[in-house]
């Protein structure tokens, strides 16, 4: 994957990526859904793999829940310089970045075992990856395990959700081949929110683990007959734990996959048809995420006019704001607190017959007390008679 990746599609890519990038870091994402790759899998599905190929950066893994926050995932192609990348979390950016996120999530998620919807971002920049940005979600878990609340499954689900539904998400949906496709609780989460499958990417992961003779109906799914897909499924071998034990460099990891798909006897055709492959998974993304951003802008720019001109709108029934220099600001201050002050007393002081006036505003008041008092005479005069009359039989 190394420095040739889609290196033809770059100019057009660069700018509508950092278009998103620059909205997302000044807080838009906030108030509008920006197109966003989300990464979404059971726990070990091969997510973290995926990520690491596609990015080159190393992942924290392990077992249990290991993502335990959103992870953005910035990757810039930037030539000509070294690999270089920058944590940000808590408003806090570290450089001293080794590939690993583990105490930033310790920090946001607390140590121990608990999820949160905080965002860590991990911006990359390096000659070598393509330009995308994704973010990686804690993977499905069904038990908890020691130490976790009950309703774990519950939460993570929640946190996905939040992501997946939104329109301007494009759903990664990673699932090993060693399982029962279809059956996959993540892609049945992105078929509840994306039915027709037109914003779902589905990855299948581990095709050498493949239970020996269920390659044909593999590769039905993949050729999208059995749960179609608009955006179809790409099939991707990543490093197995012997290869990350052996050291194994993702350049040569990368080899191996293409030796993997070229000799193998039913998955070698996906090659020739751009199914197979993290490269492929790459270009192919990049090109999606790059349509969905076209395809948003108009709708994004509606929607930030339209917010713009309420704001607008509530900014002009404020008076002129404070000056800029300190003692401009001193004055506007003294000003601003004597005219409270004065009006207050204004307010107390029953003279001037404005409709704040506490008096003018009272005097309704007053008006129904008395309008009550009166309502009240007769009975009172009722109960005396009565009781006038009830006296010489008591
Ligand atoms: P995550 O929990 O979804 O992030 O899964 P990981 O990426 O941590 O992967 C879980 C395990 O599966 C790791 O030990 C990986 O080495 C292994 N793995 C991932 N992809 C493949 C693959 O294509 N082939 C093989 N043999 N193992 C894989
Ligand atoms: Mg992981």
């Amino acid at each position: 994957m190394r420095g040739e990746v889609h290196s033809h599609l770059e100019e057009s890519i660069r700018p509508y990526i950092d278009l998103i990038d620059t909205l997302r870091s000044v807080g838009i994402h906030k108030d509008l859904a920006l197109p966003t790759i989300v990464v979404i899998g059971d726990q070990s599905s091969g997510k973290s793999s995926v990520l690491e190929a596609l990015s080159g950066v190393a992942l924290p893994r392990g077992n249990g829940i290991v993502t335990r926050c959103p992870l953005e995932l910035r990757l810039k192609k930037v030539p000509g310089v070294n690999w270089k990348a920058v944590l940000t979390y808590d408003k806090k950016a570290d450089e001293s970045v080794n590939s690993s996120n583990f105490a930033a999530q310790n920090e946001l998620a607390g140590k121990g075992v608990g999820i949160r919807d905080e965002l860590i971002t991990l911006e990359v920049m390096s000659p070598d990856v393509c330009d995308l940005t994704l973010i990686d979600l804690p993977g499905i878990a069904r038990v908890p395990v020691e130490g976790q609340p009950e309703d774990i499954g519950k939460q993570i689900k929640r946190l996905i959700m939040k992501y997946i539904k939104k329109h301007e998400t494009i759903n990664l949906v990673v699932v090993p081949c060693n399982t029962d496709i279809a059956t996959t609780e993540a892609l049945k989460m992105a078929q509840e929110v994306d039915p027709e499958g037109i914003r779902t990417v589905a990855i299948l992961t581990k095709p050498d683990l493949i239970d020996k003779g269920t390659e044909k109906t593999v590769l039905a799914i993949v050729h999208n007959k059995v749960i179609p897909l608009r955006k179809g499924y790409i099939m991707v071998k990543c490093r197995g734990q012997q290869q990350i034990n052996d050291d194994i460099p993702l350049e040569e990891a990368a080899q191996m996959e293409r030796d993997f798909f070229q000799n193998h006897d039913y998955f070698r055709c996906l090659l020739k048809e751009d199914n197979a492959t993290i490269k492929s998974l790459a270009v192919k993304l990049t090109q999606d995420l790059v349509d969905h951003i076209e395809k948003s802008l108009p709708q994004l720019q509606e929607q930030i006019k339209k917010q713009l001109w309420s704001v607008k709108k509530a900014l002009k029934d404020c008076e002129d704001g404070p000056p800029e220099d300190l003692e401009g600001a001193k004055e506007f201050l003294i000003k601003t607190l004597n005219g409270f002050n004065e009006e207050i007393k204004s307010l107390s002081s029953g003279e001037p017959m404005t409709e704040k006036n506490m008096f003018a505003q009272l005097r309704a008041e007053f008006k129904k007390w008395n309008d009550y008092l009166n309502s009240t005479k007769t009975s009172c005069e009722y109960i005396f008679t009565f009781k006038k009359q009830r006296i010489p039989f008591s």
